[in-house]
């Protein structure tokens, strides 16, 4: 198939784009490098069936042509990470609706089957863990910039399904929970990257809140399992599906962990939200998916355990910043 990632420099694109190059699919990528890096992607340069457009899913035109060449759309571009939606508002509700409008156009112009990338934030503050595609949703005020993301994507789901329902354009909307692994970032907020950055650096490791909260997190690797196994899958169609773990974790254990894995003498400091992001700021207590529909469907379940993660992004870390202090480039 000819497959078009968008935002597939990204973190978790450029893992999906790994494995369909793998499976002997072309390639063609969209990618602002807003968030998403070309060292993601620079392990295929030059490689036959594999091309990278770096320009922005708000431009119209650019996804129309690249949306009519291919057979399938994978729709990864978004502004995220909680901290990035807090400090880029506007741009990223632009890039989130706007964006995800231009390629489910186009997409419905070329009928071209889509599959739309979309968050466990969906649920929101819900208590109801664990969350099923069909359960409420509980959003906070529209002025907590964190809803922001939510609002967004929920628009592009709803959007995804209209299509499918009025017009019969064959879309699945998969919503990933907390996701980690090799070329994840810290920079945006992302909690493993961070904490593991910051025990290596002998920083201090710095839990948001009372470190109570809990996420399950699932490697990179299993959720592209899950995507990979939807694509020769023509029930999903019109479906929506979590993909994530069962694995749940304290923040406050997390932290723990990461400092024992890595052998660090780190503090770890408890840090108020409205100092870590803004005031009003709010956190879910517990966020945990019900995963028994994408394993009915396709039989999908989770390979790898915290530790699995933890090991896999500190080795990456290390050598990236060990490269980075190699030269002069240490962000820290
Ligand atoms: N977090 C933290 N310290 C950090 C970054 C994040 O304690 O340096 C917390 C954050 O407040 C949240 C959890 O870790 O409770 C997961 O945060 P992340 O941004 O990775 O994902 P989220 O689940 O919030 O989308």
């Amino acid at each position: 198939m000819r497959v078009l990632v968008t935002g597939g420099a990204g973190f978790i694109g450029s893992h999906v784009v790994d494995r369909l190059l793998l499976a002997g699919h072309e390639v063609t990528i969209l990618d602002d490098l807003s968030t998403g890096t070309r060292e993601n992607v620079a392990h295929h340069d030059g490689e036959r069936r594999f091309r990278a457009v770096f320009d922005s899913v708000l431009n119209d035109r650019v996804v129309d042509t690249l949306v009519r060449e291919a057979d399938l759309v994978l729709h990864l571009a978004a502004a995220v990470g909680v901290k990035y939606i807090i400090e880029n508002p506007l741009h990223s509700m632009r890039v989130n609706v706007r964006g995800t409008e231009n390629v489910l156009e186009s997409a419905d112009r070329h009928r071209t089957r889509v599959i739309l990338f979309s968050t466990s934030e969906i649920y929101g503050k819900s208590p109801d863990v664990p969350f099923r595609e069909d359960a409420d949703r509980l959003l906070g005020p529209t002025r907590i910039h964190r809803w922001s993301y939510s609002t967004a994507k929920a628009v592009d789901e709803i959007l995804g399904l209209a299509y499918h329902e009025k017009h019969g354009l064959p879309v699945i909307v998969v919503r990933l929970f907390n996701t980690c692994g090799p070329r994840q970032r810290g920079r945006y907020g992302m909690v493993i990257p961070s904490f593991v950055d910051q025990a290596i650096r002998k920083q201090k490791i710095t839990v948001y809140g009372d470190g109570t909260q809990t996420r399950c997190f699932c490697h990179v690797e299993d959720v592209v399992d899950g995507v990979m196994a939807l694509l020769t899958c023509d029930e999903a169609d019109g479906e929506i599906f979590n993909i994530g773990s069962h694995e749940e974790v304290s923040i406050i254990q997390l932290a723990r962990r990461v400092r024992q894995l890595t052998e660090s003498r780190s503090e770890i400091v408890l840090v108020p939200y409205s100092e870590a992001y803004e005031p009003g700021f709010e956190d879910m207590s517990r966020r945990v998916p019900d995963l028994r529909k994408i394993h009915e469907f396709v039989g999908y379940e989770p390979k790898r355990n915290l530790d699995d993660i933890l090991h896999s992004v500190i080795d990456h870390r290390r050598t990236v910043l060990d490269s980075e202090r190699a030269l002069g480039q240490d962000r820290g």
